[in-house]
């Protein structure tokens, strides 16, 4: 490397390390799914001047859907992007400030809290509404990639809809998985439930629904290998345990793959300061946004491992956006 070269290396290195960057807002939002960027429009109208970091895929796990016929107000449906950038839009006439940016650290220790971003940008709020969402779990297969979007998907009640009187598995043995399966079961030809081991981690309840159904047929200690088909799924391998031994390959003839096996909820940043569940799930108050610090509110799946819809989380995101209003109107 040249002299030169290195001095820019250098100076850039200086720039990123150089924490001196520092701005104050009252309102910071953290995200851009349908919470966050409703609680950019409600925060906006209420003249708090909102700035929101998008994170690092702008507009959240809707982005990675394809249609979405679920959302009121869309009679013939709209793309997950399309949907978002309307919310982005929507939220940009009231004048949010967005800006891309990825928290990567924070201080709630004082009254004024302070998020990091990009390791260079130091942002001080008097109230943050953490809105980061949460990341579906893959299997981490090369064909999942392969056909995202192409009938491999990580939300049934998004998706399901286009696997009509189809063949479809749902890979997973917990609440989600059965939950996934039994509400397929009423709309696809046949489903397969591909569990990993002899036993379902599901709720007892949920269980029964599975074993009730005629047309759920479960895959007991098998796991998915691979994915093919041509324009799409067209079917699936799979590995099936025989003893403790020997082992038997099976493929599965399926035009949708739905993978059921948990989410991440992204709050591993803020987990010096923000009390979660064991997973990870951050803990509001119920009936509220109200995280365990005061000013710091959460809103959609980050918080939510029950409903994970884009309509609860929109409208997570409003009560955050409210609670925050009432929150620094008596701070004053
Ligand atoms: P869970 O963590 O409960 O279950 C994940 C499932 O996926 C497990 O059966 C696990 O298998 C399986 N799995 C994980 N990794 C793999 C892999 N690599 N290959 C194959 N299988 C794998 O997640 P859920 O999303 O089901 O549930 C999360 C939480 O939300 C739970 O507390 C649940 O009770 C709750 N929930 C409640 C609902 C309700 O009350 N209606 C609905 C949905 C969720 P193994 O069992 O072998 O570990």
């Amino acid at each position: 490397m040249d002299i030169f070269k290195r001095f820019d290396v250098e100076k850039d290195t200086q720039k990123a390390n150089n924490l001196e960057v520092k701005e104050k807002v009252k309102c910071l939002i953290i995200g851009s799914g349908p919470a966050g960027y409703t609680a950019a429009i409600y925060a906006s109208r209420a003249n708090l001047n909102p700035v929101l970091y998008t994170g690092l895929e702008m507009g959240g796990q809707l982005t990675t859907t394809t249609d979405v016929d679920n959302y009121p107000g869309y009679p013939h449906g709209i793309s997950g992007s399309k949907m978002m950038e309307d919310f982005r839009k929507q939220a940009e006439r009231f004048g949010a400030d967005i800006r891309f940016g990825i928290a990567t650290s924070v201080d709630f220790s004082g009254k004024i809290h302070k998020v990091t971003f990009d390791d260079n940008k130091i942002i001080e709020a008097d109230a943050v509404i953490i809105a980061t969402g949460a990341t579906a779990k893959y299997l981490g297969l090369e064909s999942e990639t392969k056909y995202a979007g192409m009938g491999v998907s990580a939300c049934a009640t998004c998706d399901g809809f286009f696997y009509k009187g189809k063949d479809v598995a749902v890979v997973g043995g917990g609440d989600t998985a059965a939950e996934e399966a039994t509400y397929l079961a009423g709309l696809c030809r046949k489903v397969y439930l591909i569990v990993r081991r002899n036993e379902l981690r599901a709720s007892k309840v949920m269980q029964n629904k599975v074993f009730k159904s005629g047309n759920i047929e479960v895959l007991w200690e098998h796991q998915t290998v691979d994915l093919f088909g041509n324009d799409g799924v067209e079917g699936a391998t799979l590995i099936k345990k025989k003893g403790t031994t020997h082992e038997e390959i099976v493929k599965i003839k399926i035009d949708g793959f739905f993978l059921a096996i948990g989410h991440t909820p992204n709050s591993i940043v803020f987990k010096e300061y923000i009390e979660t569940d064991k997973v990870g799930y951050i803990r509001t108050i119920p009936g509220t946004s109200k995280t365990n610090v005061e000013g710091v509110f959460a809103a959609g799946d980050v918080q939510d491992p029950h409903y994970r819809q884009a309509v609860t989380a929109a409208g997570s995101g409003c009560m955050a956006a409210i609670d925050a209003e009432r929150y620094l109107s008596e701070l004053k």
